[in-house]
């Protein structure tokens, strides 16, 4: 997608839809749950704590928090949220991972004990910045986001290694590890957007997510533009 489509569409970015207020859960099994529910509630977009099934109906938009992944995918499994997640997802719903989030989004990830989603297209490395490194903060480029560097918060965090076709690198860090990756309308964040003042990865999300509202052809993100 042309630089320009991406920050032109950004600016159109709001928490609702036609006057109707983005309805996006969060995922509260494990991690840092509260710290995206506080950033979506400053956006004024309806904010839900997802811990069952039923919690998942009518969301525009997942985000699955950081934290452990191997913790949060065994409680994924415990309470039977694997498949009403998935199906949500291929409805049309959209999910954002922040780092174990982006894990559990992963087709393929390291050391993972078990299932994941395996939703996206992409591949990770867990843990990958070693223990030297393992903690880092880093003005990041995202062209998707406008001109402004994003301040990106790193913490024992994954490297995307592979991207599949339909994915695309949102931001990458100066040795090309990308940090921040798309498809469609799933989001994988390496970093912790919600542990910033930062907004705009919030509101990019409420914009990729409202596209399953827009009637088809209207999507204000649509990662084919043709
Ligand atoms: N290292 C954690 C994991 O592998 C992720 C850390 C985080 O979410 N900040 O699950």
């Amino acid at each position: 997608m042309a630089r320009g489509q991406h920050s032109v569409a950004f600016k159109a970015a709001k928490a609702e839809y036609n006057g109707i207020a983005m309805k996006i859960g969060v995922l509260a099994l494990q991690g840092d749950f509260a710290e995206h529910v506080a950033v979506l509630e400053r956006l004024g977009a309806d904010a839900r704590e997802v811990r069952l099934p039923g919690q998942l109906d009518g969301l525009d938009g997942l985000i699955i928090p950081g934290g452990e992944s191997t913790t949060i995918a065994r409680l994924l499994e415990r309470w039977e949220l694997l498949e009403p997640i998935r199906g949500r997802a291929r409805d049309g719903m959209a999910v954002w991972g922040t780092c174990a989030g982006a894990i559990l989004l992963a087709e393929r990830a390291n050391d993972l004990d078990r299932e994941g989603l395996r939703l996206m297209d992409i591949t990770v490395e867990r843990n990958a910045f070693g223990r030297q490194v393992d903690s880092f903060e880093v003005d990041l480029d995202v062209p998707a986001l406008g001109p402004t560097p994003f301040h990106a918060v790193f913490i024992r965090a994954p490297r995307i290694t592979y991207l599949g076709p339909k994915a695309e690198a949102l931001a990458s860090l100066a040795d090309g590890t990308v940090g921040a990756a798309r498809q469609g309308r799933l989001l994988a964040t390496a970093f912790h957007p919600e542990l910033t003042n930062d907004a705009r990865f919030h509101e990019y999300f409420l914009a990729v997510a409202s596209g399953a509202r827009a009637p088809a052809g209207t999507e204000a993100l649509s990662t084919n533009p043709s």
